[in-house]
């Protein structure tokens, strides 16, 4: 049975008209759930009973649960456990400029990228949207705050499972939904070409971030997989077809390996690369694992000054929780 947070606004309006209802019915339920955070269909109150029973019999409203949280002075982990017993993690930060959460958007990935913990355990299924918007519903409700911002960079790919995250992404960007607004919604993909475009083509004003890693086909083909399939230049095509199309920047996430992309070649390789695109670099601090492969680059700065002298806008990301086992999908393989 579908659960009832996997229905966008149109999808419940067209389930009212479906079976005889006013539309405008959608809204209220939308209420229900989003603003009021009713967890119990039977509590809605200006439903009436008969039509609440049709809903039950129609949708459930299951939840998933928070099996563990870990957490120091900046950053909340949560483990969820799903109905299925699978886990999922999310990662609260507190910025600056506000709550921003890390959501997963599958059980697993199949993207394979060699230094990352999330792959090491093969993709099981995808996130459906209500075990999305759940997430970060729980985590509101666990912190009794409000989130302002989301980024789709837990453990998953989520343009392997398009579909549910762009719905996901349409409900908490409603206003009858969690209204978190578009600007403060991101997607970071490894980079499925035709999904990029696909995207490009979406109404929504939602951030793209691209995993590129490196600035060479035979470096990014020994750590990310799929760079097999789409390479360096069919992406970075994608990405400026995206950026005529939209006239939004685009991020470029790059994750700073000792001795395997962090070299001064790298660096100016990269900016070339880049040069003249609308695009930010955002150099990442690897977060060390198990896997003994991969080391964090102390080279960080001085790649960034590299890109800042050649005119590529550059920045290094804050360090969010390595003593807590921050890296995505660290809770999850301890847990499993
Ligand atoms: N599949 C998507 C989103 C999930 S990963 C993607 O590839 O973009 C979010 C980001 O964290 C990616 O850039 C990923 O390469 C990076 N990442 C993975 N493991 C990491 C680690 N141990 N330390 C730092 N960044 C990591």
């Amino acid at each position: 049975m579908n659960n009832l947070m996997n229905m966008s606004l149109e999808n419940l309006e067209n389930y009212f008209i479906s079976i005889g209802e006013k539309k405008f019915k959608a809204i209220q339920i939308f209420e229900w759930l989003y603003i009021h955070k009713e967890k119990n269909i039977d509590n809605f109150s200006n439903i009436k009973k008969e039509l609440r029973e049709k809903l039950k019999k129609d949708f459930n409203l299951d939840f998933i649960k928070i099996k563990k949280k870990e957490e120091d002075e900046l950053v909340k982990k949560y483990l969820f456990e799903l109905k299925d017993n699978n886990y999922v993690e999310a990662v609260l930060m507190n910025h600056d400029y506000g709550l921003s959460v890390c959501v997963s958007s599958q059980v697993g990935c199949n993207m394979g990228c060699k230094f990352c913990e999330s792959g090491r355990l093969k993709k099981v299924r995808n996130l459906e949207t209500y075990e999305m918007v759940q997430e970060i519903i729980l985590i509101e409700e666990d912190i009794k705050e409000k989130i302002n911002s989301v980024v789709v960079m837990g453990i998953g790919e989520p343009f392997d499972n398009y579909d549910n995250v762009i719905n996901f992404i349409k409900m908490i960007n409603h206003n009858k939904g969690l209204s978190i607004g578009a600007r403060h919604i991101t997607i970071s993909t490894c980079g499925l070409v035709p999904k990029i475009e696909e995207f490009s083509n979406l109404p929504l004003q939602v951030n793209l971030a691209l995993s590129l890693h490196a600035p060479t086909d035979e470096i990014r083909n020994r750590i990310m997989p799929i760079n097999k399939v789409y390479n360096i230049s069919q992406v970075i095509n994608a990405i400026n077809n995206y950026i005529s199309k939209t006239n939004r920047r685009v991020t470029i996430e790059y994750v700073m390996l000792n001795m395997v992309n962090d070299s001064k070649e790298c660096a100016i390789k990269l900016a070339s690369l880049l040069k003249g695109m609308n695009v930010y670099v955002n150099l990442i601090p690897y977060n060390e694992t198990n896997n003994i492969d991969f080391k964090k680059s102390d080279k960080i700065n001085e790649f960034k000054n590299i890109l800042l002298s050649k005119g590529i806008n550059a920045t290094v990301r804050k360090e969010f929780g390595s003593n807590i086992s921050a890296a995505c999908g660290q809770l999850r393989s301890k847990e499993v």
